[in-house]
This record gives C-alpha cells, structure tokens and sequence, in this order.
C-alpha cells in the first residue's frame, strides 16, 4: 500500500497567548486590577495555574484566591469585569513573543496549513488579531467555541484538526504552557514548548526551545515520528 504523501507536516497550529504575543502580562494586569477592584490581592501561585486555562476555570480560581463564593453569578461577572478590562489592554496593542512573526512567515511561506488555536474567547482573540493578523491561519478554535472543553483537553486541537482535515499526528503544535502543551500532546500532536511565564519539563512528544527564533520551520517534517 502507497502511504499518502501530502505536505509535512498537514498543518502547524499556534496558541496565542504567551506564544505568539506576550499578552499573559497584560492577562496578569487585568486579573490584579479585578483582585484590587474586590480589595484583594491575586497570589503568584494562582495566577501562575491560571496560564493557558480559559476564562471560566481562571475565574474560580481567582475568586476563590480572594476568598470569594464561586456561584455561576459571581464567576459571570468577574469574566465580563476582566474581560472588559483586557479588551481595553489588547486594545493599546501587543507586543510579539521573540521569532513569532518571522515563524507564521515562514509557514504561510511553505504554504503549510495553519490554525490559531487559543484558551482566549473570540471577542478578545479579534482584537488581538488586529496585531496578528488573520490573514495568518486558515483556522481560529476560541476558548468559547469549543463546548467548554478547553485545555487540557485534547479539543481545541481537535476541532482546529477536523476544521482543518488533517490527522492531529500529522501535525506540529507550538505552545507555551503546561496546559497548552498538554492539550496538543493530549490530541496526538508534536509540540514545539517554548515556555513563557511558566517553566516546561521535558517529555516525549515536546520538543523544548527557549525561543521561537531557535526553531527552523523549513525543517518541521524532523520532528515529526517516523512511521516504520
Ligand atoms: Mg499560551
């Protein structure tokens, strides 16, 4: 039997924040600004567990930091609050994680499938896509777009896959964060880890770099496991 030959890797799927842009930062700003708006204080650890979570887990653990009741009521309205106020820091622009630009260049250059695929909701994901550009991926998979089942879970790679049309082991991941890294190992994909705000341990499907700019895309096909 003829294995299929298409391009390798099928597709290169990107996480957004901490990874292409360095918007945990502003992140950390909108969650102590709520925390300061509710007379409290966030605390490393918690923001620390929170990277790569999408909003509603983020939400019950800062309210619950702050010593807060976590009631649907409660979580809604710290969500808007923080939303609200990262939509105003996106908004003032955001800055590029080292070699990210040049790294979709590349991809789209090769003329290699790509997919956006963030923890973010798509009201926030869309302004910072005024700095990234849309044009950049044939696909975006938002953190409310996938029926709650966000990183860790395998999802959003899955249905940034399926929307795409290749097989998750065809292609290569590029995250920052355990989280992230282990929704796309989770989904079956290769991972490129280049941690952020949070260190990364090792593992057998992650491929760990302390930069973007150390990466060769032209040679994305070595990573991939050889099949026998
Ligand atoms: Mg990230």
């Amino acid at each position: 039997m003829t294995p299929d030959v298409g391009p390798v890797p099928a597709a290169v799927l990107f996480d957004m924040d901490g990874t292409l842009v360095d918007s945990e930062k502003l992140w950390t700003i909108a969650l102590d600004d709520y925390a300061a708006h509710r007379g409290g204080a966030l605390s490393e650890a918690t923001r620390e567990s929170m990277v790569g979570s999408n909003m509603t887990r983020s939400m019950v653990l800062l309210l619950a930091d702050l010593g807060l009741p976590t009631t649907e009521d409660e979580i809604r309205r710290a969500a808007d609050w923080v939303a609200a106020r990262t939509a105003e820091l996106f908004g003032q622009g955001l800055t590029w994680r080292p070699g990210a630009q040049e790294a979709l260049r590349t991809v789209a250059g090769l003329g290699l499938p790509s997919a956006l695929v963030t923890s973010t909701i798509r009201s926030l994901t869309e302004i910072a896509l005024e700095t990234i550009g849309r044009d950049a991926f044939d696909v975006t998979v938002c953190g409310d777009e996938v029926d709650g089942r966000n990183k860790p879970d395998p999802e959003p790679y899955l249905r940034a896959t399926r929307l795409l049309g290749v097989h998750p082991a065809d292609c290569v991941a590029i995250e920052d964060s355990p989280t992230g890294v282990a929704a796309a190992e989770a989904a079956g994909c290769t991972v490129i880890a280049v941690p952020c705000e949070v260190p990364l341990d090792p593992g057998p499907h992650r491929v760990l770099r302390d930069s973007l700019t150390e990466v060769d895309f032209t040679a994305l096909a070595d990573l991939l496991p050889r099949v026998a």
